[in-house]
């Protein structure tokens, strides 16, 4: 493999490097037993195939968001069914026994690809990036090698664009002539989706998006939802258990994905109301294996 093409496969650029060393410097000598979570999920979020080790080896039940923009944005053209291909295929080949869900590009406000025109996060970006989502999804389909294949939609406000989206990927596959299984669902991180949840009887799954989730209905930036959040905490949870008793009802797989799956004092509120499966960045494993404790 030529070295153009490993650095635009498998690396994110130096910064990125930089910030993930430091991250497992400091978590090396921390040891991560999990506890038997039975049935909850403590998935991560990824968004490179380089983190994937270390997720294996803290003992994850598999990646609950890959934030597949990061490989678009690391890259300064296109990547190219082959490469996306080799990318997802090394990703899906190591999650083999677990589960993985591969989010397709969120790009948009602070993530902008140099090739790629971005539009408002959401279905936009499809729609007008027509082949970048193709070859997206034509290569997620050739990667299903185990049809445990998981695509999850960004930023859906409405059961419609899922049933496009759908539809269109339903469409891709087809023409690959390609049988495998897929399950695709929503991430529900708008303030119209939440709304209308009902709606979205069909999905796989759900995976909620707390940081855009929290900006949509409150106006609060991801970075401040930390400190601020007595001020929407409650009202949240009042809402988020509405979701959660219907995904109940309607067999639904939910999970939390946002920033605050991994802050103590929301994550204990989500196991007050049910929640049983939590994605979060690799070190947080920590914090969900402390607050779980405190609840078995
Ligand atoms: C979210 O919005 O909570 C989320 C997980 O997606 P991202 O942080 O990538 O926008
Ligand atoms: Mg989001």
């Amino acid at each position: 493999m030529d070295t153009r093409k490993q650095q635009i496969m498998v690396s994110p650029d130096a910064s990125q490097i930089k910030q993930y060393e430091q991250m497992l410097e400091s978590l090396s000598n921390e040891t991560f037993s999990a506890v038997p979570h039975r049935s909850y999920k403590f998935l991560a979020n990824v968004s490179t195939n380089m983190e994937l080790d270390k997720v294996l080896q803290y003992g994850f039940d598999g990646i609950g968001l890959y934030r597949t923009e990061m490989i678009f944005m690391n890259a300064d053209r296109p990547l190219t069914l082959q490469e996306q291909y080799e990318i997802y295929s090394e990703a899906i080949h190591k999650f083999k026994d677990k589960s993985i869900c591969f989010r397709t590009f969120d790009i948009g406000d602070d993530k902008q690809l140099s090739y790629a025109r971005a539009y408002k996060k959401g279905i936009e970006n499809y729609i007008y990036n027509k082949s970048l989502f193709e070859t997206q999804i034509q290569a997620l389909i050739k990667a299903n090698h185990y049809n445990h294949l998981q695509i999850m939609f960004p930023m859906i406000a409405s059961h419609d664009e899922f049933v496009f989206l759908k539809n269109w990927v339903k469409d891709i596959q087809k023409n690959l002539q390609d049988e495998s299984s897929i399950k695709m669902g929503i991430m529900l991180e708008t303030k119209e989706a939440l709304e209308r949840i009902s709606e979205f009887r069909d999905v796989d799954f759900i995976s909620i998006g707390t940081n855009d989730l929290i900006l949509s209905i409150y106006h609060i930036h991801r970075d401040l939802q930390t400190t601020e959040m007595k001020q929407y905490l409650h009202d949240l949870i009042f809402k988020l258990k509405q979701v959660v008793e219907f995904c109940d009802a309607s067999g639904i797989g939910l999970s939390i994905c946002g920033e605050l799956a991994s802050i103590e004092p929301a994550l204990r509120e989500f196991m007050k109301i049910g929640v049983k499966n939590y994605s979060v960045a690799a070190p947080a494993i920590k914090v969900l294996n402390h607050i779980y404790k405190e609840f078995h």
